[in-house]
């Protein structure tokens, strides 16, 4: 079988894993409706069948344990366009784990497709009950006397709003029904009893002398979709006017290094605006550690003439480090054409290109950040310094920095820095 949505035919699975026909027959289902796999989001969590990801040509994306539904949800409901078909991928742990976001989905009628691979277990961590594990499974393998009653996945999400559902055995072609599922303008879900050679059934038989039949339902409900005017920016743009120029011809990456405290995040804020009112585009990430008030802080800043499609930075154009934290942390980021500006403090800096200075000693721990912003804008021809000067001017600090930026023109107005 040749496929565009298969890539890899090896099986990542032990060897008779029922996930591995799931994956065929989905690999089938999208070719024979003759979709393009960059028109196919697959979105999966923890658990085995979420090792399927480097095998599919797809877009693929791999989220917390019992979460595929979640992201998958949000994913449809930003991209709104029926052409791209979103699929998420959940063992039965996950769907109980994540139930509430599965009926959240139903209920919204979201416009994707959920797949259940209902082995009984949690397969990944040695073979745990799962809500969907079925009373005779539990009494059988379990030893338990008193089995609880499963969840039954597609009467809930059928109570819900579902549009499509469908409960099938994933031995041989079934691909019908996952043609049907992925079709359908709204929620589907498609729960996949199966084997798990490992822990679970051995043989499709041992499901099927369980009684468990193919069983489906369909409804006609239009897919809940946002009105433009309920989407929230977290940038007021009405607020961003254009009030400088820039030269700037092409991208730069800059990445601002410290720790908690430092005021790594606002700083990179006040600039990225300073940026936007110079009619440039923007983007900024924030890299911090869960404990946000201790550990590195990490600000990455793409500023562009163009618009930015990516806003990943593999290779920093300019890296400002104030302290040992955010250095250690974005070290891996620089090569021998990325600037660096730094504070004299930090160990274990090896470039021909950069300026040290005291920014720590000098304007104090809380500044150091914009200061050597400040620095970076009167060195490279980004944008107008006087475009962060006006952000500083504009922010709820306004009067702090004004001293600052005083205190920040004189120490440039007297170092002699690298043409
Ligand atoms: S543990 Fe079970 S579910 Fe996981 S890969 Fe092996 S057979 Fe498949």
């Amino acid at each position: 079988m040749s496929s565009n949505m298969l890539i890899d035919k090896n099986s990542p699975y032990c060897p008779g894993c029922g996930h591995m026909n799931v994956t065929l027959n989905l690999a089938k289902a999208i070719d024979s409706l003759e979709i393009d796999p960059l028109d196919v989001i697959v979105v999966s969590d923890i658990g085995c069948c979420g090792l399927i990801d480097p095998s599919l040509a797809s877009h693929t994306i791999h989220g917390l344990h019992g979460r595929a539904c979640a992201l998958a949800s949000g994913i449809a409901l930003a991209i709104d366009n029926p052409n791209k078909k979103i699929i998420a991928i959940q063992g039965d742990g996950g769907a109980t784990i994540g139930i509430a976001h599965l009926l959240e989905a139903a209920r919204r009628n979201f416009n994707l497709t959920l797949i259940v691979n209902n082995n009984q277990i949690y397969g990944m961590t040695g073979g745990q009950l799962s809500g969907l594990s079925n009373e005779n499974f539990q009494h059988e393998n379990a030893n338990i006397e008193e089995p609880l009653t499963p969840f039954n996945l597609i009467e809930l999400a059928k109570s819900a709003g579902a549009t499509y559902g469908c409960q099938l055995i994933g031995k041989g072609d079934f691909t019908d029904y996952l043609k049907k599922a992925i079709n359908n303008n709204g929620f589907s879900i498609v729960e996949i009893l199966e084997v798990c050679p490992s822990y679970g059934y051995q043989k499709y038989s041992e499901i099927e002398n369980l009684g468990f039949k193919t069983y489906e339902f369909e409804n006609k409900r239009n897919p809940f979709r946002l009105y433009k005017n309920e989407i929230k920016s977290l940038i007021n743009f009405n607020e961003s006017k254009v009030y400088f120029e820039s030269n700037l011809d092409k991208p730069i990456k800059i990445i601002l290094a410290g720790s908690a405290g430092e005021g790594i995040q606002s700083a990179a804020e006040l600039f990225a605006r300073a940026a936007i009112s110079c009619n440039l585009n923007v983007t900024k990430k924030g890299d911090y550690p869960i404990t946000v008030g201790t550990g590195f802080s990490v600000a990455e800043l793409i500023i562009s003439p163009n618009e930015i499609h990516y806003t990943g930075i593999e290779k920093a154009d300019v890296l400002i480090a104030i302290s040992q934290n955010g250095f250690d942390y974005t070290k891996t980021k620089i090569d021998d054409n990325t600037f660096v500006i730094a504070d004299s403090s930090i160990q274990n800096l090896i470039s021909s290109n950069k300026l040290t200075f005291d920014f720590q000693k000098t304007f104090g721990k809380k500044n150091s950040a914009i200061s050597s912003l400040f620095t970076l804008l009167i060195l490279k021809n980004i944008f107008p310094p006087e475009a962060f000067e006006n952000s500083l001017h504009e922010s709820k600090h306004r009067e702090k920095f004004i001293q600052l930026i005083e205190k920040i023109k004189s120490f440039l107005s007297e170092i002699n820095h690298p043409a």
